[in-house]
């Protein structure tokens, strides 16, 4: 086959403990998915669904265990903010899946940051439109090391922790998620068809803030292994797209 420009490399991922790679098909997230963030935001907790928005793939800035990563402060907001969630890996194609089987089709997990222009969220929010560029836009995804459920099981439960410089800003336990990972999975196989490569960011709890260009974002996820971050001057997006 010929193509009409290269095509663009696949993102993937880095997997603890293994030499093989997670290629990343689609990049999915769940808001307001813990009572105390709920409530900080304005909103209300009791709902009958769970909410999905997306993230594309190349979105993603994955730091190895060890390392700092670089996260270069986008374009367009005075309010970037960290939402420091467990990330749920899909191994196994589906649709319609049943809660109760959900686990099957759930190869591993991350710690992830779902970055936010949370000015340009609350711009949309108010003008009741979509919040894509609010959530969606480059390095926006950062996310550590895959950890295969073969190696550490299906997390339930554990401490999710985020510090700024060393300053505890985040901590709670992955239990207080209103939707856990199986009702995660099954809501959204209702939607869309899941198949391996796709990603899902659970949601963040209570304690999201702003952050700027010099500080240091760390977050941990019991069993999962942490990231760490800098965030570091703009990037020109004239710069971004010459390496893309
Ligand atoms: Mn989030």
């Amino acid at each position: 086959m010929e193509w009409l420009f290269d095509p663009p490399s696949r993102p993937s991922l880095a997997i603890a403990g293994s030499s093989k790679r997670f290629a990343v098909r689609r990049i999915w997230c769940v808001g307001r998915n813990y009572r105390a963030h709920v409530q900080e935001m304005g909103g209300d907790p009791q709902r009958d669904t769970p909410i999905f928005f997306a993230k594309p793939s190349d979105a993603i800035l994955q730091v190895a265990s060890g390392e700092f990563g670089q996260l270069p402060y986008p374009p367009h907001t005075a309010d970037f903010h960290y939402e420091a969630e467990l990330v749920v890996a899909i191994g196994q194609a589906g649709h319609n899946i049943a809660a109760e089987a959900a686990h099957a089709h759930v190869i591993g997990y991350a710690v992830g940051l779902d970055m936010t222009r949370r000015d340009a969220q609350r711009v949309a929010k108010a003008g009741g439109h979509p919040w894509e560029l609010a959530k969606s836009f480059d390095h926006s995804a950062v996310i550590g090391e895959l950890h295969l459920a073969t190696e550490v099981g299906h997390r339930h439960d554990g401490k999710l922790a985020l510090s700024v410089d060393g300053t505890a800003r985040q901590s709670a336990d992955l239990s207080e998620m209103i939707w856990n990972v199986p009702l995660i999975v099954a809501h959204l196989s209702r939607w869309v068809a899941l198949a391996p490569g796709d990603l899902i960011y659970t949601g963040t709890p209570e304690g999201v803030g702003a952050v700027t260009v010099g500080q240091r974002l760390y977050a941990s996820i019991d069993h999962l292994g942490s990231l760490a971050v800098q965030v570091v001057a703009p990037k020109s997006l004239a710069t971004q797209a010459d390496a893309a």
